[in-house]
């Protein structure tokens, strides 16, 4: 039987029994937040279309 070392997917180097399949809890955490922000993908560009030029109308002391 041939051990299968299973590599980090972060950087690669042999992975951590403890820690499978990253090599360290530093990688664990890197992936993890990667996969976060990738799978819950973030509005990058939410204040690009909306402008703020839209104030509301001044309220009016017309005294007419
Ligand atoms: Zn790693």
């Amino acid at each position: 039987m041939s051990t299968a070392v299973r590599k980090c997917p972060i950087c690669k180097r042999p992975a951590e029994a403890a820690l499978a399949p990253f090599c360290s809890q530093r990688c664990a955490d890197a992936d993890l937040r990667q996969w976060l922000t990738g799978g819950y993908a973030i509005p990058a560009r939410a204040d690009d279309d909306e402008s703020d030029d839209d104030l509301p109308p001044a309220p009016r002391d017309s005294e007419d």
